[in-house]
C-alpha cells in the first residue's frame, strides 16, 4: 500500500504539469505535435491481448505470434498469406472505428491554433478527426495507401476498396498445409 502523503504529492507535481501544458497551449503562437505509437495504443489500437486474438487467432494457432506488429514481419511463404494478415491488420487499425475519443480531444485543443504534427503514426486517426492534412508530416506512410511496388513513381493509391474486398473474402487458415490458398489478393495488385 502506498502511503496517502506520498500519493497526494505526486498528484499534485502531476496537476502542476497538466495546468503549465494547458497554460502554454493556450499562449503559444504555434503547437507542434510529436505522435508516437503510445498515442494510439492510448487511443484503443492495442496491437496485443484481446484485439489481437480476437483477429490473428488463426495466425496465432500456426505461427505462435505474440502480437500484430511482429507477425507483420514474418516471411510468408505465400502472398495468400501474406495479404491475409496485411488486410486484417490494415483492415482493423485503418477502417474500423476504435478511437475512444483521444485523438477527437487532442485535436479539440489545437484545432484554432497554428498547429502542425510530425508522427511515426500510419493508422490515419489524425486526418479521422479533422486534423488538416495539410499540417501533417506522416513520416512512415498511411496503412491505407499503397505505393508502386516497381518504386519507378512516387504515387500512391487508396486501398479501402481492395483491402474490404480481401478482408471479407478471404478463407479459413489451412493447419498443416499450404495447398489450401487463401483468396488470391494479388490478381488486384
Ligand atoms: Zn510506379
Amino acid at each position: 500500500m502506498f502511503s496517502q502523503r506520498k500519493t497526494m504529492k505526486f498528484t499534485a507535481n502531476y496537476w502542476n504539469n497538466i495546468r503549465r501544458m494547458k497554460r502554454e497551449i493556450e499562449t503559444a503562437d504555434a503547437i507542434v505535435i510529436g505522435a508516437g505509437a503510445g498515442l494510439s495504443t492510448a487511443a484503443g489500437f492495442t496491437y496485443s491481448g484481446e484485439r489481437f486474438e480476437k483477429y490473428f487467432s488463426d495466425f496465432i494457432q500456426k505461427y505462435g505470434f505474440s502480437d500484430m506488429y511482429s507477425g507483420g514481419f514474418f516471411p510468408f511463404e505465400t502472398p495468400e498469406e501474406h495479404w491475409a494478415y496485411w488486410s486484417r491488420y490494415i483492415y482493423i487499425n485503418r477502417y474500423m472505428d476504435v478511437d475512444n475519443g483521444t485523438y477527437q480531444r487532442l485535436f479539440g485543443l489545437v484545432k484554432d491554433k497554428d498547429y502542425f504534427v510530425l508522427t511515426t503514426n500510419v493508422d490515419h486517426q489524425f486526418q479521422k478527426v479533422g486534423f488538416d492534412k495539410h499540417r501533417l508530416f506522416y513520416t512512415q506512410g498511411d496503412y491505407g495507401l499503397f505505393q508502386c511496388s516497381e518504386l519507378c513513381c512516387q504515387k500512391t493509391f487508396d486501398n479501402e476498396g481492395i483491402i474490404r474486398k480481401i478482408y471479407n473474402e478471404q478463407n479459413n487458415m489451412p493447419d498443416h498445409t499450404h495447398e489450401y490458398l487463401y483468396f488470391p489478393a494479388t490478381k488486384f495488385l
